[in-house]
């Protein structure tokens, strides 16, 4: 979709021992129900490893700052935790992960959320050039998940999601205020819930018989979650080559 800004950062390596295939690409796809962590975890990673996070959640947030026409006629879906239509969504994965920034591979959040994105992923993919694709799913207790939805706090400003720790009421990153996502108050929360266990579970099950595919329990502290991640995706992406 060439009217939505494309966003991610594409960062160099900072360092740490990595003993995956990194010369092939890797691409990562992190599932998990709102709330999970699992953008916290891609972000992270995809700094660490010096890959391209695709957050599609971001992506459509910044197209309505910009007041991108389609992105606004998205916009009532998504402050009533629904989802995009799949036309949408997999126009503005195909065309982010068109650009020479994605040709090393990626780190998705947010995508797919139905079996009809996971599909077109597929068909993107086919050329194998993004590198092995590691399935992971952060699996965290429904009660957790909407304790965390309750506290969740985002920037104003750029966007980053807040120490959810923390009890500053500015961003680390720009010093921009700290704010409520208008899709995390408790009726939204709820239905994004719903929505998630009735179109992107299925999505787990289209992936489950993969051997690229790996589930980490997110209930866990957010520093033994990266640990477990790291080693799971390492792992599998020598599993898919070997
Ligand atoms: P997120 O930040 O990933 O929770 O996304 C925020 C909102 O953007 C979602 O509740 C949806 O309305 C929309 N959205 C993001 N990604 C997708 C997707 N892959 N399919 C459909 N809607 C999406």
């Amino acid at each position: 979709m060439r009217a939505l800004r494309a966003t991610g950062n594409r960062r160099l390596l900072d360092g740490n021992e990595w003993n995956g295939p990194e010369m092939m690409g890797l691409s990562v796809i992190m599932m998990g129900p709102p709330g999970a962590g699992k953008g916290t975890q891609a972000t992270r990673f995809a700094r660490e490893r010096g890959l391209l996070k695709i957050s599609t959640g971001d992506i459509l947030r910044d197209a309505v700052k910009e007041m991108n026409p389609i992105a606004l006629a998205a916009r009532t879906k998504m402050d009533r935790g629904e989802l995009v239509d799949d036309a949408t969504m997999v126009e503005i994965v195909r065309h982010r992960l068109a650009q020479p920034d994605a040709r090393c591979g990626f780190v998705l959040d947010g995508f797919p959320r139905t079996v009809f994105q996971a599909r077109a992923l597929d068909v993107i993919m086919e050329d194998g050039g993004n590198g092995p694709l590691v399935i992971i799913d952060v699996t965290v207790p429904e009660d957790e998940l909407v304790r965390r939805l309750a506290s969740r706090r985002i920037c104003s400003n750029c966007g980053t999601g807040a120490d959810p720790f923390g009890s500053s009421t500015t961003c680390k990153t720009c010093a921009g205020k700290l704010v409520a996502r208008t899709d995390d108050n408790q009726v939204v929360v709820l239905e994004r819930l719903k929505i998630y266990q009735r179109a992107t579970r299925p999505v787990l099950d289209y992936y489950r018989m993969r051997p690229t595919f790996r589930i980490v329990n997110g209930a866990q502290a957010p520093e033994v979650v990266a640990r477990e991640l790291d080693s799971m995706i390492e792992e599998a992406s020598k599993a898919s080559i070997a």
